[in-house]
């Protein structure tokens, strides 16, 4: 499996980061997890392959994690030429359908057929999601707002788990347990800390419950970046962590 970060920041807007988007390759699928504002110019911008995402899985309806959306469908529509004609399947948690239909409201019905098979898929806590090849999208909830999940991406005996946004939970930790990459949200400094959101010191808590293989940071506010993240989770955790950038690449070999 490839992992690219395509856009770790949030919605304090800074030109290095865009809003949350996370692109992963697992066999044939091209998944996008979460697609806030800027994630579809830094996909075009990094040379990812756009027109061949499969697959949109949306955390939670933050506008940091779902603006791009329509944008992305507008562009499959009259972006490519000739005009995307492969199927697209978008997976959220409880509410999605609801807010896919805000967006044809608010968008057009052009987006309910856009020249492709695009089908709008629940996934509940605990779920499933076939993509194919041998690859598989799980769910489980996270504390953030009362849809917010977290997705794992697994494949050949790897496991890939996004926490999107979320508060600290040991259920969490326990779920992410043994992950191959555990791509987790780094929000805030500890002097701002909040219910729905991780510190550093959390991150590294977090690690060390769930012994990733790779703990990636990602979602960090600006202030966040005037502390020194590495040692704050190094104090918890003492496996390899990265702080990704926009563009960032991990290669996660199968077995
Ligand atoms: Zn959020
Ligand atoms: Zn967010």
């Amino acid at each position: 499996m490839r992992l690219v970060t395509v856009g770790t920041g949030t919605v304090a807007l800074t030109p290095a980061r865009v809003c949350a988007g996370h692109y992963v390759e697992a066999g044939s699928a091209r998944i996008l997890l979460d697609c806030g504002s800027g994630v579809a110019h830094r996909l075009a911008e990094r040379k990812l392959p756009w027109r061949e995402i499969t697959h949109v899985a949306i955390t939670h309806f933050h506008t940091d994690h779902i603006a791009d959306f329509a944008t992305l469908a507008f562009a499959w529509k009259y972006g490519s030429l000739p005009a995307r004609t492969a199927p697209l399947v978008l997976v959220g948690p409880q509410g999605i359908g609801a807010l896919f239909d805000r967006f044809v409201g608010v968008f057009g019905d052009w987006l309910r057929d856009p020249g492709f098979p695009l089908e709008v898929r629940e996934i509940a806590p605990g779920d499933a999601v076939d993509l194919g090849e041998g690859a598989t999208l799980r769910a489980t909830k996270v504390p953030h707002t009362e849809e917010s999940v977290a997705y794992s991406v697994e494949r050949g005996g790897r496991r890939i788990v996004y926490t999107g946004d979320t508060g600290y939970d040991p259920m969490l930790a326990e779920w992410a347990r043994g992950a191959d990459v555990l791509l987790c949200e780094c929000s805030l400094p500890v002097e701002m800390a909040i219910p729905s959101h991780l510190t550093p010191e959390q991150c590294g808590a977090l690690a060390a419950a769930a012994l990733p293989k790779h703990l990636v940071l990602t979602h960090f506010y600006p202030p966040v970046e005037r502390v020194d993240i590495r040692a704050l989770v190094g104090a918890h955790y003492a496996g390899p962590v990265t702080l990704a950038d926009d563009g960032s690449t991990f290669e996660i070999e199968e077995d």
